[in-house]
């Protein structure tokens, strides 16, 4: 789905249905082209990355809230492995590291998020609730298999977090800060084919969270929407035709914005977003 400017409001495939919602009390209606969610995908894969860092975000701003400390880590490995090599140790090391790490602390809350580095090789990024100094990482990751470099660093505001998200989360992309809203379809087309040779194995994690992380509040099921199914352009014209004429004010919105804009989280959001696209809107 492309508009008017030729710049891409939804995901692309056919198969995805457009959501049209009722808001009886208000009289609002509002749709969007729901998502194929891959990672792969060229719109999908950008609103995964944002809506992660979103997530990132509000789970640390209620960690700080909570007055606990936040730290990024990152985890390496041995520098002879290869792509796949890397990728089937995260697989046996993880498990045994984890659960090494959860013992020592308290309350542990994290997200990691996997990133290939230009030559393939696995690196794992990890914002953490954790209080553990370098010396337990750099006796714990490598006696788990990990490599012996370990990078950490404090964390001081949410906006920090989420950017850090963006940025790792976007690194598969060729020239991924130059990703906006402005890019054309034919350069993210580019950068999804770029991304494709990095080959993650077919439903790898490529971020994952602790339990106790907060998730964001899923707008479906604020209170009051009802919401039709709609498969085609014929059927979305008659709807909007039928809610105008019953007195909603109607409304397309992009599935990239639809969180932000219906949900409490809409200010932090904005934070994120100048945080990462360098914009205040
Ligand atoms: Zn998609």
């Amino acid at each position: 789905m492309v508009d008017e400017t030729g710049k891409m409001d939804g995901c692309p495939r056919d198969d995805t249905p457009v959501l049209f919602g009722y808001h009886a009390e208000t009289k609002r209606a509002i749709s969007f082209k729901t998502a194929c969610k891959r990672w792969d995908c060229p719109y999908c894969g950008e609103v995964n990355r944002f809506r992660w860092s979103l997530r990132a975000a509000v789970g640390a701003r209620e960690f700080v809230q909570a007055g606990k400390m936040l730290r990024f880590h990152t985890l390496t490995f041995p520098g002879w492995m290869q792509q796949n090599e890397t990728l089937q140790r995260w697989r046996a090391s993880w498990p045994k590291l984890s659960s090494r790490w959860r013992r020592a602390v308290d309350d542990l809350e994290y997200m990691y998020i996997h990133e290939q580095h230009n030559d393939g090789r696995l690196h794992v990024h990890m914002i953490s609730t954790s209080s553990l100094n370098t010396r337990w990482w750099k006796e714990n990751a490598p006696a788990c298999g990990f490599g012996y470099i370990v990078e950490e660093e404090d964390v001081r505001c949410n906006v920090a977090v989420a950017a850090y998200a963006f940025k790792h989360l976007g690194s598969d992309f060729v020239a991924a800060d130059s990703v906006s809203r402005e890019t054309s379809v034919r350069a993210r087309a580019e950068m999804t084919k770029q991304a494709a040779m990095h080959h993650w194995p077919k439903g790898w994690r490529r971020v994952s969270t602790s339990r106790g992380w907060p998730s964001l509040e899923e707008w479906e099921k604020i209170d009051g929407w009802e919401w039709d199914v709609l498969f085609s352009d014929d059927q979305l014209h008659d709807a909007v035709y039928a809610a105008m004429a019953d007195g909603y004010d109607w409304q397309h919105v992009k599935y990239r914005d639809s969180y932000a804009a219906m949900s409490e989280i809409s200010l932090l959001a904005r934070d994120v977003a100048s945080a990462v696209y360098g914009v205040s809107e």
